[in-house]
């Protein structure tokens, strides 16, 4: 089987390409890259300032396999999400959320889940299997062709926050980073890349000790530890005091607030009880807290809160010390809204 050219650094890449391919002048690596990624283009023969030679080379040692569409599904509020099939029939989501000034990706880290968050669709898949590091930068290069087609538009921000727990694949995640933040690869800026967790403490303290620049997410969605466990099973392994301190350890290291994402469910984390452990959780943590209604999926055993209810738990949140956000989860009429995720999901495929 042929190494995918997307799992290597572009500096290891033109290494290889120099060891490989004697004679061949600098300027060639740089040409393939552009071609790879600045133009989206993985077919060689589509690479037309590239000698025939060459590209028998490259067709000869590489697999240039990228994510393939399996459907796309527009949302009424114009998000789309890409049910992506791989090399092994198995298949992965990325929504895209265009705003006026951004467009955001989110990806996924693996092919299902097997954190069991109980408000989360891809939970229900259980893990199938991680991606390697070409699938995760794969997804990002197939968006970003998509929209360069259709509107001559870039992508802007990235949010690891698709199907799977990034830090369980932390190093398909590490290395897929490396690449997206490449100046010869897709060079995104370290501050709009967002990975998202549901706490897994090694993850935060590796992701922090790697020396890669990235913006940390947690699903934190309760601060007492009797509901979090209740609600996302990584709490039993690592409890909100080991929690917090991998917080501050990684705010220690980063020059970049944490986010922390709480999911608003109706009698189960909207009282007065729990805004007052939130309040004290956060209390020293560097951080702005999104409020996400939840939207439930199929099969859910959680509705979601009135708006008379969301407008009274926000108004009570004002007394939290933090900048705090009510965030719309975008894309609920095609199952891409936070906690949808499931191949097995599907809206009206156009
Ligand atoms: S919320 Fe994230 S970590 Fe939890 S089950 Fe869903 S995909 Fe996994």
């Amino acid at each position: 089987m042929f190494t995918n050219i997307y799992s290597l650094m572009p500096e290891e890449l033109a290494n290889k390409i120099k060891i490989e391919q004697l004679g061949s002048p600098v300027y060639r690596t740089k040409q393939l890259l552009f071609w790879l990624y600045k133009s989206y283009i993985n077919e060689p023969d589509k690479m037309s300032n590239l000698p025939a030679e060459f590209k028998t080379y490259l067709l000869n040692n590489y697999s240039f396999y990228l994510p393939e569409t399996d459907s796309k599904l527009v949302s009424s509020d114009k998000a789309i999400k890409y049910r992506l099939k791989l090399e092994d029939n198995e298949l992965i989501e990325s929504v895209l959320i265009p705003t006026e000034k951004k467009n955001t990706l989110c990806i996924s880290t693996q092919v299902g889940c097997g954190r069991n968050c109980q408000f989360c669709s891809t939970a229900k898949m259980g893990l199938i299997r991680n991606l390697y590091n070409y699938e995760i930068v794969g997804q990002v290069i197939y968006a970003a062709r998509q929209l360069k087609s259709s509107d001559n538009k870039k992508l802007t921000n990235l949010v690891l926050m698709g199907m799977g727990e990034p830090l369980d694949n932390l190093d398909n995640v590490l290395s897929a980073l490396r690449i997206l933040q490449s100046q010869e690869g897709l060079s995104f800026s370290p501050r709009r890349i967002t990975v998202s967790t549901s706490g897994v403490v090694p993850g935060i303290i590796a992701l922090a000790d790697s020396g890669i620049k990235a913006k940390l997410a947690l699903s934190l969605t309760s601060a007492i530890d009797s509901k979090r466990s209740k609600l996302m099973p990584v709490n039993k392994q690592y409890n909100l005091i080991e929690l917090k301190q991998a917080l501050l350890y990684y705010l220690r290291k980063s020059s970049y607030r944490i986010t922390i994402e709480y999911i608003l469910i109706p009698s189960f984390n909207m009282d007065d009880d729990d805004l007052k452990a939130l309040s004290k959780y956060v209390g020293d943590l560097s951080c702005k807290i999104n409020f996400i209604p939840y939207i439930p999926g199929k099969d859910s055993i959680f509705r979601a809160p009135t708006v008379k209810e969301i407008n009274d738990f926000m108004y009570r949140a004002q007394s939290l010390p933090q900048a705090i956000t009510l965030r719309k989860s975008r894309g609920a009429d095609i199952f891409g809204a936070c906690g949808q995720l499931n191949k097995n999901n599907l809206g009206a495929k156009i």
